[in-house]
């Protein structure tokens, strides 16, 4: 109760039409205006490095799309039955991501996540003739009624267990931390439970709501789940588990939807889909999130017999869903993410991370349970003793408050909000001009300082933290400096800072309050001894 009243605070009070139900960085919400690759700024001029956002994929503000936006903007943007050669250009560039031969060339543009949850549930449904699905304990797939009623995680609805359809029939979480098995045959063990409940649905006398078809059709409509289950903390599923559980719901004449709107687009390192890692092919994908980069968009892909079958349950409309901008802004996004590598960023990068934290675990085993997940797709599980491994949910939120204050954007997630996920945004660590300039820069470590601070001054203005004619060198550091040049280069300045781009001599010369004198501190320090790593 207390997450969802941060009153108190001056700031809440500007929020007050925004339900208090609807999730925020609870306790102190910064008040964020800008974004640029991985940081956010505030706005009083503070910036935080996100290491949680899933949604801008290739970074905050990418130019890629904002120039395709706005483009795009300025020709047209409406969806009115018309056809124009962006959209099928882009569902050109998506179906080219499936695997050679596998019929998934069919794709539905909608606005959400949610939305593409409802669509493959709808599909699945029309297609089968039957309603029930089949679906993880603990996982997240979407707001709308038909996807809330395949989400089942206790941080977010704690009665959501005790309150589904009878048509939705939950199998447990493969949990290799804490579930009933985490030995080598857990996938297998996993797998039985699909196979029960198969069975189940398949031999009861008739189904519980038989709302399609006939009673003779029996049999689950759909298995939906993600390739690794995002809220519930970066959760894997084991080997052997997904091929074994598709092929019980094949058998019986279901369909397998794969979620990969949390997962999808390289992020989990060593495929570009999640399904691909467990060697299964699904006859319906969902994606959205990082599909639009921030941009409201996503979408359904399946096969021509599963999309056609839509016309036994009416047309398919979405009134914004694949409007000339967003077709524009997708391609863009995922022409990104090809050209800057990042899949192949998320796996050298996540197992760099990965390494370190399991050093982390192993240096605090009583506070870190396990690690979970790989590539930039991270959940790192915090318990109060290893013994009982009670979930720290105080001290997960403790570290998050804490990491807030540092600077360190990070959320927790699962059961019990007591995973810190470490949903990278893969934009961290992309070669975009400023990164790659930083990168040419730790090549020569004996930079002059007046090289360095030109440098930087071409980079922040790229990044429009800083006006071309209001460069740091020649600025006059003591005094003279306006409130908004002296927010723009504290922002300059804390960012390259978190970004590991300059270190200060004097970490006690940084930047903890933002006043003139700190910052006259830390532009002396910047110009005169600042160290390039
Ligand atoms: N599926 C998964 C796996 C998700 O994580 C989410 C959002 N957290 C959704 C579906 C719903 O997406 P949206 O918020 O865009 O509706």
């Amino acid at each position: 109760g207390d997450d969802l009243k941060p009153v108190g605070d001056a700031l809440m009070s500007r929020y007050q039409s925004v339900p208090r139900v609807q999730e925020h960085y609870f306790r102190h919400p910064p008040q964020i205006e800008r974004g640029w690759g991985a940081h956010l700024f505030d706005t009083e001029g503070r910036a935080y490095l996100d290491v949680v956002n899933n949604v801008a994929v290739i970074g905050h503000s990418h130019p890629a799309v904002t120039e395709a936006a706005t483009s795009q903007l300025k020709l047209l943007n409406t969806n009115s039955r018309f056809v124009y050669e962006k959209l099928g250009s882009f569902a050109q560039q998506i179906v080219a991501t499936m695997p050679p031969g596998s019929g998934l060339d069919q794709v539905f543009l909608v606005n959400s996540g949610s939305e593409a949850t409802d669509l493959a549930m709808r599909l699945a449904r029309t297609y089968t003739g039957r309603r029930d699905v089949i679906c993880l304990e603990g996982a997240y797939h979407g707001i709308t009624t038909a996807s809330d009623e395949v989400s089942t995680t206790l941080n977010d609805n704690p009665r959501s267990r005790e309150t589904r359809p009878p048509w939705i029939h939950l199998v447990p979480m493969p949990n290799m931390y804490r579930g009933a098995w985490t030995g080598d045959d857990a996938g297998s063990r996993y797998a039985d439970k699909v196979r029960d409940k198969v069975q189940e649905l398949q031999s009861a006398d008739k189904l519980a709501h038989p709302w399609y078809g006939e009673p003779s059709n029996r049999g689950p409509a759909a298995f939906i789940a993600e390739p690794l289950s995002g809220n519930a903390g970066g959760v894997e599923l084991p080997p052997g588990y997904l091929s074994q559980a598709y092929a019980a719901v094949r058998a019986a004449g279901g369909v397998c939807i794969a979620d990969e709107v949390q997962v999808g687009y390289g992020r989990l390192g060593g495929t570009f889909w999640g399904f691909m890692e467990h060697g299964v092919t699904p006859d319906i994908l969902t994606m959205a999130k990082a599909a639009g980069n921030g941009y409201p968009l996503g979408f359904v892909v399946t096969t021509k017999a599963i999309a056609e079958a839509m016309a036994l349950d009416g047309s398919f409309f979405s009134s914004a869903g694949g409007g000339p901008v967003s077709c524009a802004v997708g391609s863009a996004v995922l022409s990104t993410v090809i050209k800057e590598e990042l899949q192949a960023n998320a796996e050298k990068v996540g197992a760099h991370l990965r390494t370190r934290l399991l050093e982390l675990a192993k240096a605090h085993p009583q506070s870190v349970g396990f690690i979970h997940g790989h590539g930039l797709y991270m959940g790192v599980e915090i318990i109060e003793d290893a013994a009982s491994k009670r979930p720290g949910t105080a001290q997960a939120r403790a570290i998050n408050d804490r990491l807030l204050e540092l600077g360190v954007v990070c959320h927790a997630t699962g059961d019990y909000s007591n995973v810190l996920k470490d949903d990278l945004l893969n934009g961290n660590f992309t070669v975009y001009e400023t990164l790659k300039f930083t990168a040419d820069l730790r090549l020569d470590r004996k930079l002059p300082a007046s090289t360095m601070l030109a440098l930087l001054n071409q980079v922040l203005s790229q990044m429009g933290l800083l006006h071309a004619s209001n460069t740091i060198v020649g600025t006059p550091l003591k005094k003279g400096i306006s409130g908004g040049e002296r927010k723009r280069l504290c922002v300059a300045i804390e960012l390259l800072m978190k970004s590991q781009l300059i270190f200060l001599d004097e970490p006690t010369s940084g930047l903890d309050s933002v006043n003139d004198l700190s910052l006259c501190t830390s532009l002396h320090h910047l110009s005169t001894s600042c160290t390039i790593v």
